[in-house]
């Protein structure tokens, strides 16, 4: 057997290239990402990209600014761009690509084919790099841009190959990379083929919140805007009703580029608090922009990650961004409900003048909560959620309603100038409660009432001890307690909108809560969730007969807090029909 010595050797490039494309085109995914970021860095205002075979075939045309004949072949050379040439540039980076890599790496793994002409030139040239061996520069017709074409991606490297996930997922990421480009740029005009089919076309947009509409496909979306310290937000999202099964439909671009980020997200989650029902995630899309010295947008090809030097400024700035508009539900304003307005019930729908419009679109995309989604209303000119200082909500939707009864003891049944509301009581007087409790909690203006004797209620010995260790957080909610025994605590006062009976359960869930959390426990953050409880607890039931001035005083207090429209565990407290509806389901109008 021969032995050899180990020799060092300088690597053949085209090996480099090989082991770079592994880098920078993991996925076909990334590789879409670098071809169209290209575009972009090249001024293009139209981009078009056609993919299959998930994703091993990718073609991308764009009308930007090309690149000259003699400098074709070139930029197939690792490290070679026009974007950069010292160090320095690197920190004043605007571009998105610098690394001068992706080209390179991609003609290695690939048959590609590369397409350009510049304003000045004559004709068009081309160029193909057949897994790293270059054809002739080649003369052809062509307009303006740049064509990048590849096929037969990680032909040769069968090991690859192999991790590529099913094309059905490949094809999801494609898409997901470009609706976050279309995203960050509304002023270019996307075409996106998938298996020679058009799935998208996003015309250039004027706003953001345009191009939201087309990516999100949805056309009714609202939109808020905050800074904390340096950090500024700007949010478009969907009303509560319109949800996500999943967590990856927020969208988040920081300094303009997508990134992933769990603290982010759990700034719109939290503006979202007792909106959504579990399970259920906000639609939304997030800008945040920061000074550059306090934020590190990793740029590594395959990450898309985000750090800030104050990441609770930025959380703060996403929360307020969602939640400021949140709060004025501005989704309400489609309610019909208007104060002049009186009942003539027996008045002919056709005398009435029926203005109506189907604001919803089709979205299977979307799970609605809503059964009855038509609210056909004419829509009123309302001043955009971010110009109105205070509550934009009229306050007196609910108590304008004509009172018709209750059905089934469960849900009440009102009308409106043009439908008809069902409300469900035991949702609506909860979010009331849960509404009333958080203010008064907010402003340390808890009404309570004392019991003659304390309310006992049997536990452990440690949760007794724990409870009692937060007796000041209690004390805030208008809860006062006290040992009674070892096993027993003492409820001297409780606010007075709860019931009595809540109060065991509560301090069980509390005592469970804290014994589990430990050292970490925040009453803070869990007041919510007790609020809630007492909100539920104490709400009138399904099955309670209420009389016409109990349902009054309801509407009366509904009409206090204009999140009123969900209970605090995300289920609607109404549905609405629609005259327009009704009159289409009995055939009396066509539209
Ligand atoms: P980088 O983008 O990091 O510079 P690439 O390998 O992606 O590296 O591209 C190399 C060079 O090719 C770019 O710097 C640019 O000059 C040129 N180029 C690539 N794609 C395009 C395009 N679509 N339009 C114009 N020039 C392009
Ligand atoms: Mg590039």
């Amino acid at each position: 057997m021969e032995i050899f010595d180990p020799q060092i050797q300088i690597l053949d490039p085209r090996v480099v290239d090989q082991i770079a494309a592994g880098e920078v085109v993991e996925r076909p995914a990334q590789l879409v990402k670098e071809l169209v970021e290209n575009s972009l860095d090249a001024g293009a205002t139209q981009i078009s990209v056609e993919f299959g075979e998930a994703g091993r075939f990718v073609r991308v045309k764009d009308n930007g600014r090309g690149i000259q004949s003699q400098e074709l072949a070139q930029a197939l050379d690792r490290f070679a761009t026009s974007k950069i040439t010292q160090a320095e540039d690197l920190w004043k980076l605007q571009s998105f690509g610098f690394r001068g890599e992706a080209l390179a790496s991609i003609s290695a793994v690939s048959r590609l084919t590369l397409i350009s002409k510049t304003a000045r030139a004559p004709a068009a040239a081309k160029i193909i790099s057949d897994f790293g061996q270059r054809s002739e520069l080649e003369t052809i017709g062509g307009d303006l841009g740049t064509v990048v074409q590849v096929e037969r991606l990680f032909e040769n490297i069968p090991a690859r190959l192999k991790f590529l996930k099913s094309a059905s997922a490949e094809s999801t990421q494609i898409k997901m990379v470009l609706k976050a480009l279309a995203l960050s740029h509304p002023e270019v005009e996307f075409r996106v083929l998938m298996e020679s089919e058009l799935v998208y076309f996003w015309s250039a947009c004027l706003t953001k919140i345009e191009r939201a509409r087309q990516v999100l496909e949805i056309e009714k979306l609202y939109e808020g805007s905050a800074q904390r310290e340096s950090v500024r937000a700007y949010s478009v999202f969907a009303d509560p009703n319109t949800v996500a099964k999943t967590s990856k439909q927020m969208w988040f671009l920081a300094q303009n580029r997508w990134v992933q980020d769990r603290g982010l997200q759990a700034g719109v989650m939290e503006a979202y608090r007792h909106l959504l029902m579990h399970g259920e995630y906000p639609i939304s899309v997030t800008w945040v922009e920061t000074d550059p010295n306090e934020i590190d947008v990793n740029i590594h090809p395959t990450k898309a990650q985000v750090k800030f030097l104050d990441p609770s400024l930025a959380f703060r700035a996403v929360q307020a961004s969602v939640r400021d508009t949140l709060e004025k539900a501005p989704w309400l304003e489609n309610l019909p409900l208007q104060s002049q307005v009186q009942f003539k019930p027996q008045e002919s729908p056709e005398s009435i003048n029926l203005k109506f419009e189907s604001p919803v679109i089709e979205n299977t995309q979307y799970r609605q909560k809503l059964s009855v989604q038509e609210f056909a209303s004419p829509r009123k000119q309302y001043e955009s959620p971010m110009s109105a200082p205070s509550v934009a909500v009229p306050t007196s939707k609910w108590t304008h309603l004509q009172i018709l009864g209750q059905a089934h003891l469960t849900y009440l049944i009102a009308q409106s100038r043009t439908g008809l509301m069902l409300i469900d009581q035991h949702a609506a007087h909860e979010r009331v409660l849960f509404e009333k409790l958080q203010k008064n909690y907010r402003e340390g203006k808890m009404e309570t009432q004392n019991f003659l004797f304390p309310l006992a209620i049997d536990l452990t010995a440690e949760a007794v001890e724990a409870l009692l260790k937060e007796s000041l957080s209690f004390l805030s909610l208008g809860l006062v307690i006290e040992q009674l025994g070892p096993q027993t605590l003492g409820v001297l006062s409780a606010p007075a909108l709860i019931k009595e009976s809540v109060l065991a359960g509560l301090f069980e869930k509390a005592s469970q809560e804290i014994l589990q959390n430990g050292g970490s426990y925040s009453f803070e953050r869990s007041v919510g969730d007790l609020i809630a409880t007492m909100a539920c607890h104490s709400a009138v039931r399904a099955g309670q007969a209420l009389s016409t001035e109990e349902i009054r005083a309801l509407f009366e207090a509904m009409d206090e807090f204009p999140l009123s429209s969900f209970c605090p565990h995300g289920r609607p407290v109404y549905v609405e029909y629609s005259l327009n509806q009704l009159e289409k389901d009995f055939g009396r109008v066509t539209s």
